[in-house]
């Protein structure tokens, strides 16, 4: 069941989104070669913590850190660690916040240092398949048609979409109905209507869309250990069209 939120309720959502933006805004300043990702991750607890905000990731599903840190080849839900970041890594950051019981939910992925080319490139294209995906999404469009809109801006440009992992509708809880995928038909999925509010998430490889989960039962990586990119706003459908709240 999909829960239409009130204008009220999107008010409260907007002050989560904006935790989430000035803290992702933060950690992107903090990637540089010899950081570690858990350095990434205690700033990420104190600064929710400043803000009166809570992680939505730690001690879910016994998950324990408050952002997820995904280097490289993993694509989504690392563990933020000891690894140290070096010049030509990217690094996924996945940050959720809980503000008066109220959910956001976004990630990006930030270059360490100079990247390749090549690597720069898959993360503007899926950045890019992000904004597209959100420009589509309008009161009476089906949630299709978000999907394709992502799949084929990505497929063009030779790179995939990760299949196994899917967005989601968010609020109160931070995966609510319905799951929003990043590939499909236009013609499937629910009409999307005011008051509703999802992330949407593309996780792109820049090889073949195939992964597997790590032996630390977290971490999600590429089958192929071709890079991914993966970023993500938390938005609400609205008569104006879509509304991006984990944006300043
Ligand atoms: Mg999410």
């Amino acid at each position: 069941m999909i829960i239409i939120k009130s204008k009220k309720e999107l008010e409260s959502m907007r002050q989560a989104g904006l935790v989430v933006a000035d803290a992702l805004e933060r950690l992107a300043g903090l990637v540089k070669p010899g950081i570690t990702t858990a350095a990434l991750d205690r700033f990420a607890e104190e600064y929710l913590a400043q803000r009166g905000a809570k992680p939505s990731f730690k001690g879910y599903n016994g998950f324990p850190a408050s952002i997820c840190a995904s280097v490289n080849e993993e694509v989504v839900h690392g563990i933020p660690g000891k690894r140290r970041l070096k010049e030509g890594d990217i690094i996924s950051i996945d940050l959720g916040a809980i503000v008066d019981g109220w959910h956001g939910d976004a990630a990006i992925t930030v270059p360490v240092g100079e990247v390749d080319p090549e690597i720069m490139r898959l993360l503007k294209v899926t950045e890019e398949s992000l904004y597209l995906g959100i420009e589509a999404a309008k009161p009476g469009v089906r949630l299709g048609v978000v999907s394709n809109t992502i799949q084929k801006h990505v497929e063009k440009a030779g790179f995939s979409v990760v299949r196994q992992y899917v967005g989601h509708g968010i609020g109160r809880q931070m995966h609510e109905d319905p799951p929003v995928p990043n590939f499909g038909r236009p013609d499937r999925g629910p009409l999307l209507a005011e008051g509703m509010t999802i992330a949407i998430e593309p996780m792109v490889n820049a090889g073949g869309y195939e992964v597997l989960v790590a032996p630390d039962n977290w971490t999600v990586v590429t089958k192929d250990g071709s890079y991914s990119a993966h970023f993500e706003h938390t938005i609400a459908i609205t008569g104006n069209g879509p509304e991006i709240l984990t944006r300043k």
